[in-house]
């Protein structure tokens, strides 16, 4: 592979060029007239106009982005995650065209893009389910006699869908019809896909999922867990690796079922299988992401390997040149997904320019991003700004870093979740690493936020005046 095409915007185009830079492959890049100025395009080696802002009018046109990498002599396409990454039709639109689509076959992202699909695929394999249903339901009668049999509350999914969107929890049966005719209309406006099925509502659980890598020669490997409980809107914030309770049984165990649902759709490349872990430490498959995952930077930095790389060596047909007995678990990492959003004001996206923008500097501390100050963020896309990553020997460490990065961390013009993230990490039920699935429900107020701003603003005017005083104790020195 000599050039290859990155299908993406943002910090993972940015991510994903790094590593062919470093393999000494050439790097395109894509872009809408939004992105025109965008640092992505600059990092690139060529770089070409799809289209205009909105993504189905620039990032999610398959053919175009093929045609033009026909034109400039391609030979991979990398689609980082959201937009085409869980696309079937335009891997296979790929194949068709002799470009390497640096994922898996279509057949695999369409078994596994589909939840319902992934279930049926899974089924023979032994793998812990969700109780539930595994098929479509459309008629709220059929919905409320399965509540019946696995018990209230229940969770009205979409089947096609993806970023914590298009979900119903339903406690009582009087609310199953109304939920069930939301959850099937967003699903149809989301996802354009209404099919809507139905699953145990696990009361507590916490999410960790396993990173699994398999080559075209039959390895097929995992790269052990990441905890991802802490989410808002069903999406996650903050992730970490590895999981506070996972003892290195269950850690087999898991690991060793992700590789079985990575077997049962013939999988190639880099994937997660998501579990939920309930109080009882009882895992369930969830569903797999058939592509690199926001958060895959926590799994490089505790195994020491560059995901990226190994996903294109894999596209390449070369053997993953590692055992699993050789994998170990070195230190531990934190992601804080930075967000344009305002955490006072419910996590909506807060767009603007960015006017101040200054990242942290320092050991054990990565930063992902794509932004630079003076940009505008756009409003068509994910609003997510960056990634801040921080790695230590220990958890504490880990942890004591990200609270010192987010302080460094200067951002102004746009609202971001970097306060969220520290008010996370100061948090007890998140650093004794007793919290699940609804950390922000249980324990997150904007007042609570607020109030410890307030404490620190007390601290540094307190400070400030401390030396103020100081100050004028040495002035004063030389005057007596
Ligand atoms: P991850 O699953 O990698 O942890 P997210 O759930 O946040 O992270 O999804 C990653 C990106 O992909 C986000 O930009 C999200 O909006 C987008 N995304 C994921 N699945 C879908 C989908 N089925 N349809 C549209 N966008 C999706
Ligand atoms: P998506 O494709 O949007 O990522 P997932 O099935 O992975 O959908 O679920 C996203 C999140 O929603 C999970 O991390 C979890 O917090 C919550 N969730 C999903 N299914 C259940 C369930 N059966 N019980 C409790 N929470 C769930
Ligand atoms: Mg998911």
């Amino acid at each position: 592979m000599k050039k290859i095409l990155i299908a993406n915007r943002g910090e993972i185009a940015i991510r994903v060029m790094k590593t062919a830079q470093k393999m000494g492959i050439k790097t395109v890049a894509v872009y809408s007239e939004a992105d025109r100025n965008a640092p992505h395009v600059r990092f690139a080696d060529e770089a070409v106009c799809i289209g205009e802002a909105p993504s189905n009018k620039s990032y999610l046109l398959g053919d175009k982005i093929i045609k033009e990498a026909k034109k400039l002599n391609v030979d991979g396409i990398h689609p980082g995650y959201g937009f085409l990454s869980e696309n079937a039709k335009f891997a296979e639109l790929c194949e068709k065209n002799d470009i390497i689509f640096i994922g898996p076959k279509s057949k695999s992202i369409r078994m596994m893009g589909d939840k319902l699909a992934a279930k049926e695929a899974v089924k023979d394999y032994n793998i812990p389910m969700v109780p539930g249903v595994d098929r479509a339901v459309t008629n709220p009668k059929e919905a409320s006699e399965i509540a019946r049999r696995i018990g209230f509350p229940i969770l009205i999914k979409a089947s096609a869908g993806g970023g914590g969107k298009g979900m119903r929890i339903v406690e009582k049966e009087q609310d199953v019809e109304e939920q069930m005719a939301r959850a099937i209309s967003e699903a149809t406006s989301a996802f354009g896909d209404g099919s809507v099925f139905v699953e145990k509502y696990i009361t507590s659980p916490r999410h960790i999922e396993i990173q699994i890598l398999a080559d075209s020669h039959g390895n097929v490997l995992h790269f052990f867990e990441r905890e991802c409980s802490v989410q808002r809107r069903h999406q996650k914030v903050v992730e970490e690796a590895p999981s506070s309770i996972l003892t290195p049984e269950l850690r087999e165990n898991m690991g060793q079922a992700a590789i079985k649902v990575a077997k049962s759709c013939d999988y190639l490349g880099a994937g997660t299988v998501e579990f939920l872990v309930d109080c009882n430490l009882n895992f369930y498959f969830l569903e797999m992401n058939t592509r690199l995952q926001v958060e895959h930077p926590v799994t490089e930095l505790i195994s020491g390997v560059d995901l990226v790389e190994l996903q294109i060596k894999i596209a390449r047909g070369e053997a993953i040149m590692l055992k699993q007995e050789d994998l170990k678990i070195n230190g531990h990492a934190l992601e804080l997904r930075v967000y344009a959003e305002d955490p006072m004001n419910n996590f909506l996206p807060s767009v603007g320019n960015l006017s101040t923008y200054k990242i942290p500097v320092g050991d054990g501390i990565r930063v992902d991003d794509g932004f630079e100050e003076g940009m505008d963020i756009p409003i068509y896309y994910d609003p997510m700004l960056s990634k801040l990553i921080t790695y230590g020997k220990t958890r504490d460490e880990a942890i004591q870093l990200m609270i010192k990065a987010i302080d460094n961390y200067k951002i102004e013009g746009v609202k971001t979740t970097l306060p969220f993230g520290k008010f996370v990490c100061q948090h007890e039920a998140f650093t004794s690493g007793n919290f699940d699935t609804h950390f922000v429900k249980n324990y997150y107020t904007p007042e609570k936020l607020q109030a410890g701003l307030n404490e620190e603003a007390e601290i540094a005017a307190l400070v400030a005046l401390k030396l103020y005083f100081e100050d004028q104790k040495i002035v004063r020195i030389p005057l007596n």
